[in-house]
């Protein structure tokens, strides 16, 4: 029950074990690709391009990075959480120039703030964002943000690995250049896989460089034509693309999807609330993962070692700034049903007397009451 990887299905598991063809080779392979590419694309309403690359959702990130950046070019680094911060390594390691504006973790970016800051300076390339930060739970509203970005002529690179598919994404509305996701997150694939969607105007700015990509494995461009081409970079990993594939048909095929995670984030976060907890959040919570904070004289680590070693149950910790001050408990994707969530409020509410915090209200009845 941690923020991803998540539970894989067996119908995904399944998909991965049937026996596959020569991906490089193969014409009926790159239809596969594209039907899936289009699949993908559908579910996250955009007409953009897009592309399923190998490797894991680091890669996503790092490849927008790497085919926008130029030596010198400007980026604003939008840094409300852990991962939205991360972005300037990206961009200084490609030479540009990040302009990291540190923002309140606890809250997400309103659009009429964001304004006031254009207003005094939007000398940008691009700006990169995160649409849901995984360490915190924040949840941004990229649909209101990047509309105002682009009015300025600048292009929007959003990190949504765990925002797609567990909450509400439309890429077009909110006009976003590149928009990155992973397997391993809402979607419960395996991890291996990082997903793309590219606007027509990335991909221009791609051509217009002065300078050439420097890379070859996160250059995006290099999957522009593999269609009319039939060539791909380098060797899809088929069976990895065929699980993802099935992951992708078993979203579309279930139209309580978002409805269900914002429901069980819900009803977990009242739960929690009720049991005696502190949410690390104000206001902006994600569907995907519930954040609180580690009870006042006890440690992070005894908590996951007890769930793990008495419960069975892996629920996380986290890192960075938060590392050792608050718990995490994944519910995106497979880990977003009923049944497991009241196992682990149940051990969780277990595991916290024993470590002798004083539980007020019981989680997993409280959970359940709100699940009603
Ligand atoms: C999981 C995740 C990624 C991918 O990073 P890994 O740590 O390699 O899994 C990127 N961005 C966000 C917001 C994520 O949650």
């Amino acid at each position: 029950m941690t923020p991803g990887p998540t539970q894989v299905a067996d119908s995904v598991y399944h998909a991965r074990s049937l026996r596959t063809t020569n991906p490089d080779l193969d014409p009926a392979f790159y239809d596969f690709y594209r039907d899936t590419c289009r699949l993908f694309g559908h579910l996250i309403h955009t007409e953009n391009e897009c592309f399923v690359l190998g490797g894991e959702g680091i890669l996503g990130l790092e490849a927008a990075c790497a085919s926008l950046t130029e030596p010198g070019d400007r980026v604003l680094v939008i840094d409300n959480g852990i991962f939205g911060k991360g972005f300037a390594d990206f961009v200084s390691m490609y030479q540009g120039n990040p302009v990291t504006w540190s923002l309140d973790y606890h809250n997400p970016l309103s659009p009429e703030k964001l304004r006031d800051y254009l207003e005094k300076d939007h000398d940008f390339k691009y700006a990169t964002l995160v649409h849901s930060d995984t360490p915190s739970g924040l949840l941004n509203p990229v649909e209101k943000l990047c509309p105002v970005l682009k009015e300025y002529g600048i292009l929007t690179v959003v990190d949504s690995v765990t925002g797609m598919f567990a909450d509400e994404l439309d890429v077009d509305a909110a006009q976003i250049d590149i928009v990155c996701g992973g397997s391993q997150k809402a979607l419960s694939a395996p991890p291996g896989l990082t997903m793309v969607a590219v606007s027509q105007d990335a991909f221009a700015a791609m051509h217009d460089r002065k300078t050439p990509i420097r890379s070859f494995y996160a250059n995006l461009l290099t999957f522009e034509n593999y269609y009319k081409d039939q060539w791909f970079p380098y060797t899809m990993p088929v069976s990895d693309i065929m699980g993802i594939r099935q992951a992708l048909e078993n979203v579309a095929a279930d139209p309580e999807h978002l409805k269900r995670h914002a429901k069980i984030a819900a009803a977990t976060r009242k739960a929690l609330t009720e049991a005696g907890l502190t949410l690390y959040l104000e206001s902006g919570f994600a569907s995907s993962v519930t954040v609180f904070y580690v009870p006042e004289g006890m440690k992070a680590q005894d908590i996951l070692d007890t769930m793990v070693e008495k419960h069975h149950i892996m629920i996380a910790g986290c890192f960075d700034v938060l590392a050792g001050k608050v718990i995490r408990i994944g519910h995106m994707g497979n880990n977003a049903n009923e049944t497991d969530m009241i196992e682990t409020l149940k051990a969780l509410a277990q595991t916290l007397r024993e470590l002798g915090f004083e539980v007020q209200a019981d989680p997993a009845e409280r959970f359940q009451a709100y699940m009603k």
